[in-house]
Parts: C-alpha cells; structure tokens; sequence
C-alpha cells in the first residue's frame, strides 16, 4: 500500500503555502508538503502531476526545504549557505538525474552512482538528497537498482522523484514512496505566473494557458510569446471563415495555414507523436494545441524544408487546432457554451455555429478525429488536409 498523503492539511497545520516555494498554482499542495517535511521527512517522496503541471518545480522546493539550515515558514530561508549552494546548482550533496540520450531515458548508470553517492557521508554535513526529475523515464533496470536503495535507505538521505505518469513505475517503488499528487495549477496563479516569465499581458497569458490545457511547463521552457497566442487566434479565425468559403478556394489557404501552424508548435515537437506516446491519443478533448518535448534536439538543426516528420508535425498541429474549432462550433450549437475552450473567441463561434443544423458540427468533429487518426496511421499530411478542408461544412 502507498503511503498516500493527499489529504489536505488539518487545523493544527494552516493550509498555507511557504512563501518562499517556487510552485506557483497548488497551494494546498505545498502547504501540506511543507508540513509533511517538517514533521517527519520520508526518505522516498513521489510528486506526481500531469507534464509540465509543476511536480518538477514542487519536487526542486522540497529538495530546497530539507537542504536549507534554517527553513522559515515550513520552506526554504533562501539566504543560508546551503540555499545559496542549491540556488546556484553547486550544492556537492544533492544529485540531480534526468533522462538523457535519443532514447530519452534513465538507465541503470546514473541510479548506481546515486546509490554510492548517497552511501558517502555528506560534504556539508548535513542530509543527502538525491532528485530524479521525469522518473517514470526510468527503465526497469534503473528502477531495480533504485528499489534496492529505497530499501535500505542510508540515514540522512532523501530520493526525491517527480514523474508525469506514476503507472509506470513499479508498484514496489511506488509502495516506498510517500506520494503527493498534483492536479493542473489553479489557472489564475498559473497565467500570473505566465505574465512575469514571459512578459506578456493578462489576455495573452490566459490564452497560452489554455492553448497549453492548463500547464505552464511547456510554455516557459519554450519561452512563448505573445506571436504564438496571435498566430493561434488567426488560425482559428481563418478555420471559422472556411464555412463562408467555396470549398475548392479553401485548398489555396492550407499552406499558410500550414506554415502559421509549425510556428507555434513551439519547439522540438517534430515528430507528430509529440504528445504523449503513451496512449497515441491525440485528439482527445483536452490534446493541448501547444506542446513542447522536453528538450532533447537542437533546434539549430532545422532546415528551410521541412523534413517529413515536421510537415506531419504541423499537419498534426493545424488538424488538432481545427478540431478545437469544430468542437466548439458543436458545443455552442448544442448550447453547452459554456464549455467552449476559448471564451474569449464566443462571439465568432456563435456567429458561425447557428448558421447550420447542430448536427452538422457534430459530424464535422467526427471527422476530423478521423483525419487525425489517418494522419497517425502514416496517411499523407498534405492530402489529408485537402480531404478535410472540402469535406468541411459550407454555409
Ligand atoms: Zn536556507
């Protein structure tokens, strides 16, 4: 059984974030990781949180916490000597391991140097700590040799893991771990957030946020700007104007649309299952219409033509922006208005979506979740796209 601690904080401990944490959005969260770290510090913590949500962050804010001599408020004081190490990445006893390589994965390697690492006595003399960031990127010999540790745990040490998708982890490490879960960040704090790290204004944050369903991550590691937040608009506004379009006049506008689209996919995201590989479902409702992989190519690398996988990459991109659209168009056609993903575009859906019988939109959804599955199976980008744009509904 886990050792699952998600229950809020009781009265004795206020629900109130350590204000010098880094997490921004998970309040209760942090309030109530900074009571289990001041109570009784497990030696094994799992953060869990959708990718790019903030158990990275969270997880930095406990290594902070238990390094730091002299925790204020239940976090970090963030000027004695060891915040100051941790601060400027040369703290000697915290190990800090992510996957790496094409395969994008933690091997057995770096968890055995963790183990003779944290079997040595502290430089500073005070705990080891050992961050595994992205860990359900570990493979099952990186997590067996991980098992053994998390087993007999020298004293004074700390495995700190933060992971997107703790299923992947085996149950016998899960089962050692005192876990935190994380939601999506309250959407409030995270575009505030948005607006301080990539200085753009309120509209344009609370846009970002949703073109990214909800995570902040995938925005500030590819520096969004407002460009992306515009390009999107104009997409979805040309996607809207295709209904008073003749169907043959749309086919003209698709490389534009094309191109636009690539842009805002914001980084590295060149093959089309960027996403996540997991399930290879990427029109589901909440498939975000930006994404970004954590970084694992240079983007130098990238030519004035497009190789096939970035014209797939964008195909995938303007299909999955159009789906956003079409559902739209048949959420307010059905009255669910309320639901639509971007608010702020409500007028110019209502302006199309009740020119047609509701259930025209419905079919329309349909369809391109069929595209996007053809375009999965290896069907031709470009064609597929002129399948879609004259098989869209005309006014
Ligand atoms: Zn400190």
């Amino acid at each position: 059984m886990a050792r699952a601690v998600s229950t809020p904080p009781d009265a004795a401990h206020p629900a109130r974030r350590p204000a010098r944490f880094a997490t921004r959005g998970h309040d209760a969260a942090a309030a109530h990781l900074a009571t289990l770290l001041a109570d009784a510090p497990p030696h094994a913590l799992l953060i869990v949180g959708p990718r790019g949500a903030g158990a990275g962050t969270l997880a930095r804010d406990a290594v902070a916490t238990l390094m730091c001599g002299e925790p204020v408020d239940g976090g970090p004081c963030g000027a004695c000597r060891a915040c100051r190490l941790i601060a400027s990445g040369s703290h000697t006893d915290l190990v800090v391991i992510s996957p790496t390589g094409a395969s994008d994965e933690i091997g057995i390697d770096p968890i055995r140097a963790l183990a003779a690492g944290l079997a040595l006595f502290s430089v500073e003399g005070g705990r080891r700590i050992a961050l595994i960031e992205r860990a359900d990127k570990m493979n099952e010999a990186a997590q067996n040799a991980l098992l053994k540790t998390l087993e007999e745990p020298p004293s004074r040490t700390h495995v700190i893991l933060a992971a997107a998708e703790d299923s992947r982890l085996m149950p016998t490490i899960r089962s050692r771990c005192a876990v935190i879960r994380l939601g999506l960040p309250d959407a409030k704090q995270a575009s505030e957030l948005l607006g301080e790290r990539l200085g753009v204004d309120a509209p344009t944050a609370v846009r970002l946020l949703r073109m990214s369903s909800g995570r902040p991550g995938p925005l500030i590691e590819a520096e969004a700007t407002g460009d992306a937040a515009r390009a999107h608009a104009q997409i979805r506004r040309q996607i809207l104007d295709f209904a008073a379009t003749q169907p043959h006049a749309r086919l003209g506008q698709l490389g534009a649309l094309v191109a636009d689209a690539r842009a805002i996919l914001v980084a590295g995201a060149d093959d089309g299952e960027a996403a996540d590989g997991a399930d290879g479902d990427d029109s589901s409702d909440d498939a975000p219409d930006i994404d970004v992989e954590p970084k694992k190519k240079s983007p130098a690398k990238r030519s004035a033509k497009p190789t096939p996988a970035e014209r797939r990459a964008a195909a995938t991109a303007l299909l999955r922006l159009w789906r956003g659209v079409a559902r739209d168009l048949a959420l307010v056609s059905t009255g669910a208005v309320d639901q639509i993903a971007f608010p702020e575009d409500r007028a110019e859906i209502e302006a199309v979506a009740h020119r047609l019988p509701p259930a025209t939109w419905g079919e329309a959804l349909r369809a391109i979740d069929k595209t996007l599955s053809a375009l999965r199976r290896n069907g031709n980008p470009e064609l597929l796209l002129d399948a879609a744009a004259l098989s869209w509904p005309t006014l």
